[in-house]
């Protein structure tokens, strides 16, 4: 090969520089295009609230090279949490999860629009609460049909990571894919929600009860430990319904069942199997406890006067069957456990009844 004069030499040498580092530019971003894919893939994929909640806060920081992702959502009287919660979502696991009681409280203002630029603490600290040293961020607006759910905070060490200048394609793309996520989740674990649920009273139906007693047994013959079962049912409810008519036959039965709410633990499992028949579920309860806590539900249903619209008042009373499974006897399937223990709980509130109602009586075996 022969010698290229000097500045030919330099020049190619100069060009295959810019080459080389245009190349390496080119597969940093592929990479980390194929990690946004991925990220995307697996968002688009989880199918509960706290999966995809986890692998926001798992996976973006990462990803991102970010000090700092936390989400605050929009949860106008707090229906959101009190769902999750009654799902058995443990919020304790997300602390970078941010609630607001209304999107003016987003700090988007005046136009929900990302707004990339330096931290200023007094206007997004509420954003990033326990974040520290951070010295740019992006405050994307979640938005679903023109509404704003909620922002995605990015929050970084670097103080040019986020500009006012830099272009917002990127981060708006990634809030709407996370948008849309999220709206999607929150509506299924909705859909949950209200197939385990009463609509009248708001405790839990007869599917959901069913299906955790048999979660229940098996845990409970795992854990050797006792679990108990009551059946409650008003006594002459066909009265109240004569009398008072079905609207406020339906007031007694809210009311009812938020008085045996208020004597149970929050472990235990409150259902209404229909009509004016309420079910619960004590866990590691023995029939002495279970016995305990059927009178004072009882004497509590009896209390006071009910009150309902039109000044009119209604005392009412309850009869109570109880009935234990043993965790040390385990013979059997948990379905055919579970059918006996409602079962005897049947039995014994039917006893309740032949007796004179407004009592509690023990299944006492055959
Ligand atoms: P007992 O003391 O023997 O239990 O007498 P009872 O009148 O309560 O008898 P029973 O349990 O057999 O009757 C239940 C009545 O509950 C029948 C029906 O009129 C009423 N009922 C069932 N579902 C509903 C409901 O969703 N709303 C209202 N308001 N009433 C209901
Ligand atoms: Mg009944
Ligand atoms: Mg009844």
């Amino acid at each position: 090969m022969t010698d290229l004069p000097d500045d030919l030499a330099a020049e190619n040498r100069a060009l295959r520089e810019r080459m080389a580092w245009m190349l390496e530019q080119a597969e940093r971003n592929h990479a980390i295009m194929m990690r946004h894919q991925a990220f995307d893939l697996e968002i688009v994929g989880a199918t509960s609230f706290p999966e995809l909640i986890g692998s926001i806060f798992r996976t973006l920081p990462a990803i991102s090279e970010l000090e700092s992702v936390t989400l605050s959502l929009v949860d106008e009287g707090a229906d959101i949490r009190t769902v999750m919660e009654r799902l058995g979502v443990d919020f304790a696991a997300f602390p970078d999860l941010l609630f607001v009681a209304g999107s003016g409280q987003l700090g988007l203002e005046p136009a929900p629009r990302p707004r990339l630029g330096s931290f200023d603490a007094a206007r997004d600290s509420r954003h990033f609460p326990g974040a520290t040293a951070l010295q740019s961020v992006a405050v994307v607006p979640l938005l679903r049909n023109k509404r704003v759910i909620g922002t995605l905070n990015l929050g970084s060490a670097d103080p040019a990571r986020f500009t006012p200048s830099l272009g917002t394609d990127f981060v708006e793309h990634m809030a709407s894919i996370i948008a849309i996520c999220l709206e999607n989740v929150i509506s299924n674990e909705m859909l949950k929600y209200i197939g385990l649920t009463d609509s009248l009273t708001g405790v839990y139906n007869r599917r959901y009860l069913d299906r955790r007693l048999l979660e229940e047994i098996a845990r409970a013959r795992r854990q050797r430990y006792d679990l108990s079962f009551m059946y409650i049912d008003i006594d002459h409810f066909k009265r109240i319904n004569d009398t008072l008519g079905h609207q406020g036959g339906d007031e007694v039965l809210r009311e009812v069942a938020a008085r045996i709410k208020a004597e149970l633990r929050l472990s235990d499992a409150l259902a209404r199997f229909g009509g004016e028949e309420f079910v619960v579920l004590l866990i590691d309860a023995d029939l002495d406890s279970a016995a305990f806590v059927a009178e004072r539900i009882r004497a509590g249903i009896s209390s006071a006067m009910i009150d309902l619209p039109g000044s009119l008042k209604v005392s009412i009373t309850g009869s109570i069957g109880v009935a234990s499974l043993s965790g040390t006897a385990a013979d059997g399937s948990a379905e055919t456990a579970a059918r006996e223990l409602i079962a005897q709980a049947d039995e014994a509130l039917y006893q309740a009844k032949a007796g004179g109602r407004d009592r509690v009586v023990r299944y006492a075996g055959a």
